[in-house]
């Protein structure tokens, strides 16, 4: 198979394992060493990981349920999936975000409130277009903005042919106004905003997954004032 990601591929690995693993860590943390951005983001991505999960519980229990987090990070997603007795797969590119996942998961994880001891997520390095097996869900959450719509629709194929059920994806959307913002990001680049980011149009992800035959069920939308995402819910047509 042709490589998806090419160049960008190997700066996100290089960003992600170094000066941005330092900042999304942050980001992603609980602690207090975060800006007013990135506490703003951090308030974003939570609303995102929680309204994934309301999606994903929204057609019953997860108990048993396999699910492939793909470009896990630091397991935000993971591992409250687990908590709910799904069966977690989670990769990442990045070999420091996996190790902070596996981290996070297993002071997390240790026993739940009644008592139970959820089954650990299965943690892997590796990037998702290199992924396979099946899945009943597959999510893929703010990973599309690390690559441009044409490696995107080749990523979103991918993900598609991994999941039995359903795929849930979150990205940056391109609107007017967030095309703005992005560019008043460019004019004042922060020290550490080492990559570029991509946004796409809603239209060309949903013309993605129709190529491979699925179709958008549910959508959401999380927006703050720096950070902006569009959820969508996608199932086999
Ligand atoms: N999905 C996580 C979440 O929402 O908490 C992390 C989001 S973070 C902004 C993006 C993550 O995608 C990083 O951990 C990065 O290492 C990972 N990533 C980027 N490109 C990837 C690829 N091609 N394959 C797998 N992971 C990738």
């Amino acid at each position: 198979a042709e490589e998806v990601g090419g160049g960008d591929k190997e700066v996100v690995r290089e960003y992600f394992n170094n000066s941005g693993f330092q900042r999304w860590k942050k980001i992603y943390g609980d602690t207090d060493e975060v800006n007013r951005v990135q506490r703003d983001i951090r308030l974003g991505h939570a609303k995102t990981v929680e309204n994934t999960l309301s999606m994903l519980k929204d057609e019953g229990s997860l108990q048993g349920v396999t699910v492939c987090d793909a470009g896990c990070g630091t397991g935000s997603l993971s591992i409250p999936l687990a908590k709910e007795g799904a069966v977690v797969f989670a990769s990442d590119i990045s070999a420091a975000m996996v190790a902070e996942a596996e981290k996070q998961a297993k002071e997390q994880l240790a026993t739940s409130e009644d008592g139970s001891v959820p089954v650990m997520p299965k943690f892997v390095v590796k990037d998702l277009e290199s992924l396979d097996g099946k899945y009943d869900t597959v999510v893929c959450l703010d990973v599309l903005i690390h690559y441009p719509q044409h490696k995107a629709d080749g990523m979103i194929a991918h993900l598609a042919s991994l999941a039995n059920n359903r795929l849930i994806l979150s990205f940056a959307p391109k609107t007017f106004y967030y095309d703005l913002l992005k560019r008043v990001g460019e004019l004042f680049p922060g020290p550490s905003k080492a990559t570029r980011a991509y946004l796409h149009s809603e239209a060309d992800v949903e013309r993605a997954l129709q190529k491979v035959g699925w179709t958008i069920r549910k959508r959401g939308l999380t927006t703050t004032q720096f950070y902006f995402a569009r959820l969508i819910e996608a199932v086999p047509m």
